[in-house]
């Protein structure tokens, strides 16, 4: 939008040993659960509007013949050898076992699911070999070291290289630069680059080896970017991109893919040479959901295609995820924040502003825009905020461009409010109306440009309803003439709320429904150590008349003090059957009247499905403190 030269590309990496694992646990061909895969992923992504240049996957022809031609180059280079190794082996699988297949204890942080080639809960990359209590991910066994022989790229080599290159990225995020160079500091160990596999890129010249996944799948940029160039008929053109010093290149990664990205591809690259080195890796921090990490191999997740059955808008999630990106801490998704984003926001906000808008211009001005000046007021936040917006988003700061676009949007409501071209209408001073109208209408044809990278299909509804000229996804980056708008058609709102019940079925989906969800930040410890929980031993104990819930319990809290308490529990239990219970009381409550009666405190209960469970404490004496 900016007249910039870009080109997005992407593709699946589906020669993982996840990959392998899943389709012998189904019992089907690797190939089969891929190609599964790729058209599932590929979907999800265009029902969602993230339309690459190329979607490509690495089990293509021209990533198999990319990938072969970079590894004899690295070969021929010296920096690429062979050596004897001993691998895991399992006796019971009869087979050697690539780092996934077996998993263990991390060395580092003790978690108990770690991998042979990495530690999810740390993010260390690991040897199968470093692993506590290593067991076979096929069968469980224990399994035994065996030698093999294997090819190694020399990663030793480019330590120095490595850390200046790093130290020089001065427009880096800092958690990227420190976290390599805390990698560098504890030295560049040379690494396989082959495996005993069926399934992957042959190496060339061996039967039975294929490229580890990790020297292989990152080469799948540069296949992507090929096959993109023959798609539109320029075949060299992927040479612009990564062998032009000119270009750069952004890796868009999460936290766990810095090592990956910002360490061994560039090693990979420069012992390859001629090609473009990362120019920016502006790694994300997690999106939890619903209090856990997601994660694709533990199937934890909201997975799009599935969203898409459920909700008809992509940007209700395209919104709540973007306003949180994690750009410098976790973000913990639940499907509360996901409703209030979408209600208080979209809706209050954006939606109303848009469709106030409208009504007002179809209904008093036929639909046609009054002829007449943009304020300068007006003029001035609208391009403000196109100069800030595209500068946050060339600086990756995501969620601070989307929040400056609905400030815009708000600025746009405050206007209206202060226009109140309603009163204009009734005092028949269409001047006045069509003066606010005017302005706010090009406050909504704007919105639309400024929305089109964060909600395409938003922003493309709202161009349409105008009438514009073209696609929005074509306009550029700038304040945007609006000679020509007209609206047709009676302005439809362009967003629903988010019901109560479909936070609930979400949730009931997650397997969540028993649990009531509390994010950290909303305990108030403080509080809490506030209230003051005491021992109480009922002395009497009766139902109040006329009702079926209330009971009236007169009760001992120890050194003569009584309290009178009102309960509602009357439903669950008899009062006969409280006398001598020794309950914990909420002891500094402020009395209440209920039914006439002060009721000086509450009993602590709790509740499962319905039933009411209280909490005794019959070795403690009377007035003894809940700590
Ligand atoms: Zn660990
Ligand atoms: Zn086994």
């Amino acid at each position: 939008m900016k007249g910039n030269d870009v080109i997005y590309i992407c593709g699946t990496d589906e020669h993982g040993t996840p990959n392998e694992i899943e389709a012998m646990r189904r019992g089907i061909s690797p190939k089969e659960l891929v190609d599964h895969y790729y058209k599932e992923i590929k979907d999800g992504f265009d029902g969602f509007h993230i339309s690459f240049d190329n979607f490509s996957r690495t089990s293509r022809e021209i990533h198999h013949e990319t990938a072969k031609r970079f590894f004899l180059k690295v070969k021929e280079k010296g920096y690429i050898y062979k050596k004897k190794v001993k691998q895991m082996y399992c006796e019971n699988c009869k087979r050697f076992l690539p780092d996934r297949y077996v998993e263990g204890a991390c060395p580092y942080c003790g978690f108990e699911s770690a991998r042979g080639d990495q530690c999810d809960n740390c993010g260390r990359i690991l040897e199968p070999s470093d692993l506590i209590n290593p067991r076979c991910a096929i069968c469980g066994e224990k399994p035994v070291l065996r030698d093999t022989e294997h090819y190694f790229f020399k990663l030793s080599a480019f330590q120095d290289e490595l850390e200046r290159w790093i130290k020089s990225n001065k427009h880096w995020k800092p958690n990227v630069v420190n976290f390599c160079l805390g990698w560098i500091k504890e030295g560049l160990k040379d690494r396989a680059i082959t495996r005993d596999l069926e399934w992957g890129v042959k190496v060339p010249g061996e039967e039975d080896k294929v490229l580890y996944v990790w020297f292989e799948a990152p080469i799948g940029y540069i296949s992507s970017t090929k096959e993109w160039a023959e798609k539109i008929g320029e075949p060299d053109k992927w040479k612009e991109f990564w062998m032009d010093p000119k270009s750069k290149i952004v890796h868009f990664i999460a936290k766990d893919n810095i090592p990956f990205h910002a360490i061994i591809w560039p090693a990979m690259l420069l012992a390859h040479g001629g090609y473009n080195l990362p120019w920016q890796i502006p790694a994300n921090e997690y999106v939890i959901i619903c209090g856990t990490k997601a994660s694709a191999s533990r199937k934890w997740g909201i997975w799009l295609n599935e969203y898409l059955k459920r909700f008809e808008n992509p940007d209700f999630m395209r919104y709540t995820l973007l306003i949180n990106s994690p750009q410098s801490r976790d973000f913990d998704f639940t499907w509360e924040e996901f409703q209030r984003r979408v209600n208080t926001e979209l809706n209050d906000v954006l939606g109303n502003f848009v469709h106030r808008t409208l009504v007002f211009l179809k209904r008093y001005f036929n639909g046609v825009l009054p002829e007449g000046e943009i304020e300068g007021e007006v003029a001035e936040i609208v391009e403000k905020t196109f100069e800030e917006v595209g500068e946050d988003i060339e600086n990756f700061k995501i969620k601070q461009g989307l929040k400056k676009v609905m400030e815009l949007a708000s600025f746009g409501n405050k206007y209206f409010d202060k226009g109140k071209p309603w009163e204009g209408v009734k005092r028949g001073e269409m001047e006045e109306v069509a003066r606010v109208i005017r302005n706010c209408s090009y406050i909504v044809a704007n919105l639309s440009v400024l929305l089109a990278p964060y909600l395409p299909r938003t922003a493309s509804e709202i161009w349409r309803m105008l009438n514009l000229d073209g696609e929005v996804h074509e306009a550029r980056w700038a304040p945007i003439s609006i000679d020509g708008l007209r609206v047709t058609k009676e302005p439809k709102p362009l967003f629903r709320k988010i019901t109560d019940e479909e936070v609930l079925r979400e949730k009931k989906l997650l397997g969540l429904e028993e649990e009531k969800l509390v994010e950290e930040e909303t305990i108030d410890i403080d509080y809490f150590k506030k209230i003051d929980l005491r021992v109480g031993v009922v002395k009497e104990a009766e139902r109040i008349e006329g009702t079926n819930k209330l009971i009236l319990l007169k009760v001992d809290l120890g050194s003569g003090s009584e309290r009178t308490i009102v309960a509602g529990i009357g439903d669950q239990y008899d009062p006969e059957d409280l006398i001598g219970k020794k309950l914990i009381i909420v002891a500094n409550l402020k009395p209440k009247k209920i039914r006439g009666v002060e009721s000086q405190g509450m009993i602590l209960a709790a509740e499962s499905k319905g039933k009411v469970f209280l909490v005794t404490a019959e070795d403690s004496p009377p007035g003894a403190k809940v700590t």
